[in-house]
């Protein structure tokens, strides 16, 4: 096992904020302190750059087995490495669905050795079918903390229910892509303004929000742990919040584009904008800003979705998704902190320590004795989203041509340096 010194490095978590030397060895933060004379077998001059825990991206979509033309399992952490990511959950609409043991397996022996924790999420239903619960207990065994049939709903409510109240009993949790099959009817972007511009079919808000107040009722009827994706809506945000105050164990995520974006971008008619739930509208990036600041909105994940180009070449016709491993601490940085809305102690709990504990995972923190899953960011480098310079296999990303500011340099997972481009 190697060593690495760090000198006079910004440490930051959710507690700390100090300018120090941090000695790793043996996969773990060994002395933190000044002037650490300690030989290591690397040493980083860290002189105005900052040291945090790494990120865990609790909704990726890692497309393997099944979709290894958009992204493989190797080449997804090569991407999360690359933002400063060592730990996701892997979405389950691969081909096969991972709604088996063996699918499981295959995944997280393929991430064995990449340096990405990866936790495949198992599905709720067989075959994300809607019908036919899965066997809980068989995929908790195989290694599974999390079920959901991302990408779509469980469409009947009390197939819904029972799944919580399951996956409760075996102490999973499930997270729910909240979207109303019928209210969405085939649209393709936000209904507004912009979808009657282009003359495009909209998708109705209410389709999220009505889902949203589904799942949080389903839940406190049996008293079960609800996780809510890819908020997007000001009125499911203003739903959680109000179920949050009432004792609802919900959490949820929201991703950098619902708090950057708009669907004013659609005009370009370029489906690397299209995305699921879709970008929206002003009123509702101010929205979920005001939640993640107030702490209804738990993290920041990126809902990565890797498509080839030929597959988002027809604006009408694409596939929903964007990749974001690679930009999400940059754009969380752009918007969320050099704008002054929080700062960094509140990066580290939405990027790094809420899905953790989410997920009742170990939370790396700057102390002795924490393993040594790290990024060291440069918070003020500014850089502009170069697609073709991306580690991922597709680069449909909604940050092209964007200049952000702050970088990920290198990222350390179990004390080996995984990622590397000081
Ligand atoms: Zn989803
Ligand atoms: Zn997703």
């Amino acid at each position: 096992m190697s060593s690495i010194l760090i000198k006079n490095i910004r440490a930051v978590d959710n507690a700390v904020d100090i300018t120090t030397d941090v000695l790793i060895k043996d996969g773990v933060i060994a002395e933190i302190g000044e002037g650490i004379t300690a030989s290591a077998e690397q040493t980083i001059d860290g002189t105005g750059l900052v040291l945090m825990p790494s990120l865990f991206d609790m909704h990726v979509h890692l497309r393997d087995p099944g979709f290894t033309h958009k992204e493989d399992v190797l080449t997804g952490c090569g991407a999360a490495l690359a933002g400063g990511v060592t730990g996701v959950l892997a979405m389950p609409n691969t081909k096969p669905p991972c709604d088996n043991p063996e699918t499981i397996r295959y995944i997280i022996d393929k991430a064995n050795g990449t340096g990405v924790d990866v936790y495949p999420v198992g599905c709720i239903t067989g075959g994300m079918s809607g019908n036919g619960l899965c066997d809980y207990e068989a995929l908790k065994a195989a290694g599974c903390i999390c079920i959901s049939d991302d990408g779509r709903p469980v469409e009947n409510a009390e197939n819904m229910r029972k799944a919580l109240e399951l996956s409760n009993e075996n102490g999973l949790l499930v997270a729910s892509h909240c979207e109303d099959l019928s209210i969405i009817n085939g649209g393709i972007i936000n209904k507004g303004e912009t979808s009657a511009k282009l003359g495009v079919k909209g998708m109705d808000r209410a389709s999220e929000d009505y889902i949203t107040a589904r799942e949080m009722i389903l839940a406190s009827s049996v008293n079960a742990r609800i996780h809510i994706c890819h908020v997007s809506t000001e009125g499911s945000a203003a739903m959680i919040r109000f179920a949050k105050s009432r004792g609802v164990k919900v959490t949820c995520e929201t991703a950098p584009h619902y708090f950057m974006l708009t669907d004013k971008l659609l005009e370009k008619r370029d489906a690397d904008y299209r995305m699921n739930p879709p970008l929206r509208t002003p009123e509702d990036v101010k929205a979920i800003i005001e939640a993640v600041k107030d702490g209804t909105i738990d993290c920041i994940i990126t809902d990565h979705a890797p498509h080839a180009a030929e597959e988002k070449a027809d604006f009408e016709k694409a596939p929903n998704g964007v990749v974001g491993l690679e930009t999400s601490l940059a754009a969380t940085l752009t918007a969320l902190y050099h704008t002054g809305e929080i700062d960094l102690h509140k990066v580290v709990e939405l990027m790094c320590v809420n899905p953790r504990k989410i997920l009742g995972l170990d939370i790396p923190s700057i102390k002795v004795g924490s393993t040594a899953d790290l990024v060291i960011a440069d918070i003020n480098k500014k850089w502009t989203v170069e697609p073709e310079k991306l580690h991922s296999k597709s680069h449909n990303t909604v940050f092209k041509g964007m200049e952000l500011t702050g970088k990920p340099l290198v990222t350390i997972s179990k004390g080996e340096i995984r990622y590397n481009e000081m």
